[in-house]
């Protein structure tokens, strides 16, 4: 690089205020300086144009007609002229003013600066543009000072430098500030701790708060609570690893309300790379959520009835699906088509008929549980989900509880009655189908199939599964009404002790007199009526007409039987059994003692388990207990203890092979040997012949009851086997 030849300063004095504090005949200010006396002349010099140079302001020299006198490195490295000596003598103002900003012609008579190197003035300003060699134009802030000699002005020095940077700094600045302020965003900056320091408008207008409510403070104050703690601490990993966060965010208003926010958050560094602040902005998206809150109804609700539509009816199938093949469960599809609708909306019209729709809606509403899905399909079709079901039965009884729902008329807002009835294909998983598509298909295959067989009713797409169901739903139907109808009877059958053939007592063992099929056992329709909670009622019918049918006996002068009455599970589970027993045998005047109830043992899985309170209570009162079928279950003697029971009935399954079988003959004797050492009486089921009669006695046996000695008997006939064997 050139260094330019610089004039000579010889009898120049450096103007005041702008140099260093300078003593020369000018200047009135400071103390030593370049233009100490101390200095020679030339060392003098020297000293001025090295500071001249050293400047990073622009500085030239003009004489009183502005012709240049000396101009510095910086006005060179600024103008992008490279002589200086071949500036020296030129008019400055021609070389770097001669255009005003938008590019016309700027004449020397007009420029104030000019005026400055004739009439001494000094002039400050930043609102000139000068140009460069090359052509291009720069705004600059310029002191101009003039330069005396004796007293007289001879010129002037101008110091200028480039302020396009600034400017432009500035304009950024001010449209920054013009965003901040009237965007609908809110901002919020903090310092590295988390302080608030600013805020703009539009966060006073979504938070409610003021600005001198929030600054100094943490941001916390905005939290609605509905994030977990995670989640702060993800978001500040986020800002301190990646230098920023984005996302959705739940905030809480001065007011109390929470929001919904999209939140970005980024650090701003200083030159140094050092944190100086947090800048959060944030839109207020509660008006989004709720469009997109309404889109959403519109894409996956029926408007009439505000029920799921197909769409989302599908999804929600293929989601059970999932669940269902992971669990290895079973799903029920119920495709419920209204019979003869098309009559309703010709006949009352269409209004008429969407408030049909509405009131049918609602009322299938009421009868699902809350896993179930209810949908409609459009026009009269609705369709339900049914999660989780245990058997085939469930879906069929769900159909049938629908059919008697929309059996009841509905009645509409202009006073008609309308009677509907609808068909129902069931669809079941995995059964009839694995997909949403195959499910739904089958489901309306068998609605269809219904239709062609008159209407009002339910199907399965599988057939047999049809008959089935509605056979058991028939034997529900018809038992719930035996009760009412007195279709049960109780059947005795004597027990016996087998030491001398004596009867001890009965078991009251239950029938069921069908109008159509005649006698009933048990087993046909106990587990039915267990199922259906029915057994409740029925076991309180036993126990009573068993605890009369023994007083009955009493009465007519018989010997005192004991009467053995079979308790379930769901008796025995119910509560306030003991209560209602102590009624009975109040109510019909049987002394406890002749009473024994026979619980099985799969009643009994547990110490903890309440059933054993109600044992006791019943124990209490007085009652006999026994277990039944021992052996078929878990239990082992020693537990019986806990049970308070007084007899075992060894299980008929242990009795029917005797005494060939070795392995029955085993446990037969080991059960019989350890309820003695207990202190328990033995009873064995299912005696049908002497051999095993003569094992029993021989292992020691208290008592037996089977076919050997007699079937289950009518009350009627019990006197005579009493008195025969008496
Ligand atoms: P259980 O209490 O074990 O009753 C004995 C069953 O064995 C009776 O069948 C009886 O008829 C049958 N049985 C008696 N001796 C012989 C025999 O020598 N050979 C054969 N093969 N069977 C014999 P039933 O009356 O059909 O009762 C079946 C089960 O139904 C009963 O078993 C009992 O668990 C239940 N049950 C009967 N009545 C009631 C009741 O009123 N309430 C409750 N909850 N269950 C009852
Ligand atoms: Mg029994
Ligand atoms: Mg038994």
């Amino acid at each position: 690089m050139t260094t330019p030849n610089l004039p000579r300063w010889t009898g120049l004095a450096a103007p005041p205020g702008r140099f260093a504090a300078c003593q020369g005949t000018v200047c009135d200010s400071g103390t030593s300086c370049v233009t100490s006396p101390a200095l020679d002349p030339a060392e003098r010099e020297a000293l001025i144009g090295l500071l001249l140079d050293s400047s990073a302001e622009a500085i030239y020299g003009v004489d009183a007609r502005g012709r240049c006198v000396f101009v510095n490195r910086a006005f060179l490295r600024l103008t992008g002229y490279d002589d200086a000596d071949a500036l020296i003598g030129r008019r400055v103002h021609d070389l770097i003013h001669h255009r005003h900003a938008d590019g016309s012609p700027y004449p020397a008579s007009e420029c104030p600066l000019v005026r400055t190197y004739r009439d001494g003035g000094e002039l400050h300003g930043d609102d000139e543009t000068f140009w460069r060699r090359d052509g291009t134009p720069f705004p600059v802030e310029y002191w101009s000072h003039p330069l005396r000699r004796d007293g007289k002005v001879i010129g002037a020095v101008v110091s200028f430098f480039d302020i396009g940077a600034r400017l432009r700094d500035e304009a950024r600045l001010r449209q920054a500030a013009a965003v901040y302020e009237s965007t609908l965003e809110g901002v919020l900056i903090t310092d590295p701790d988390a302080n608030i320091v600013a805020v703009n408008q539009a966060f006073i207008r979504i938070t409610g708060y003021a600005e001198a409510e929030v600054i100094g403070r943490n941001p916390r104050l905005l939290a609605s609570g509905r994030q977990a703690l995670g989640f702060y601490r993800e978001m500040w990993h986020a800002l301190t690893t990646e230098g920023g966060w984005e996302g959705e965010i739940w905030n809480r208003r001065k007011n109390g309300e929470t929001y919904p926010e999209w939140l970005a958050i980024n650090g701003v560094r200083d030159g140094h790379g050092r944190l100086i602040n947090y800048v959060a902005v944030f839109s207020d998206i509660s008006r989004l959520k709720q469009s997109e809150a309404r889109l959403e109804q519109l894409a996956h609700y029926d408007p009439l009835t505000g029920l799921p539509n197909r769409l989302l009816f599908q999804s929600r199938l293929a989601h059970a699906l999932n669940i269902a093949r992971r669990r290895a469960s079973r799903l029920a599809l119920l495709y419920l088509d209204l019979d003869r609708f098309k009559n309703v909306n010709d006949s009352l019209g269409h209004p008429a008929g969407d408030e049909l729709l509405v009131a049918i809606a609602r009322r299938l509403g009421q009868r699902m549980r809350e896993e179930d899905t209810l949908a409609r399909l459009g026009g009269d079709e609705f369709i339900i989900l049914l999660e989780r079901i245990d058997a085939p039965e469930t879906a069929a009884l769900v159909a049938r509880q629908i059919l008697d729902l929309l059996a009841e008329p509905f009645q509409l807002s202009d006073g008609h009655e309308v009677f509907v009835s609808a068909s129902i294909g069931i669809s079941l998983f995995p059964e009839d189908g694995g997909d949403v598509t195959e499910l739904v298909r089958n489901a309306d295959t068998a609605m269809y199939q219904i239709k062609d067989n008159g209407r009002d009713g339910y199907r399965f797409y599988t057939e047999s599964l049809t008959h089935a169901a509605s056979a058991r739903l028939e034997l529900e139907t018809r038992l719930r009404r035996a009760l009412e109808r007195q279709e049960f009877e109780l059947h005795y059958q004597p027990q016996v002790a087998v030491a001398d053939g004596r009867v001890l007592g009965v078991e009251a063992l239950l029938r069921w007199r069908h109008p159509e099929r005649g006698l009933i056992g048990p087993d046909h329709f106990i587990p039915l009526a267990e199922e259906s909670g029915l057994i409740v009622p029925i076991g309180d019918w036993v126990l009573e007409r068993a605890c009369a049918q023994a007083r009955a006996w009493l009465d007519q002068g018989l010997p005192p039987l004991t009467i053995a009455v079979n308790l379930s599970m769901r008796q025995l589970r119910q509560r306030g059994l003991a209560g209602r027993v102590g009624e009975i045998l109040a109510e019909t005047g049987l002394e406890a003692r002749w009473l024994e109830l026979e619980i099985t043992e799969s009643m009994m899985m547990n110490r903890a388990d309440p059933a054993l309170e109600t044992l006791r209570e019943l124990k209490a009162l007085g009652v006999g207990l026994a277990m039944d079928d021992f052996g078929t279950g878990y239990s082992s003697l020693a537990h019986l203890k806990h049970f308070a029971i007084d007899r075992l009935k060894i299980d008929r399954g242990f009795v029917r092979d005797l005494p060939t079988d070795r392995g029955d003959l085993e446990i037969a004797a080991t059960i019989i040997a350890m309820a003695r050492n207990l202190g328990l009486e033995v009873l064995a089921e299912g005696v049908e012949t002497h051999e095993q009669l003569a094992f029993l006695s021989e292992r020691g046996c208290d008592a037996y009851q089977g076919y050997l000695f007699s079937r289950p008997l009518d009350a009627d006939a019990i006197p005579a086997l009493l008195t025969g064997a008496g």
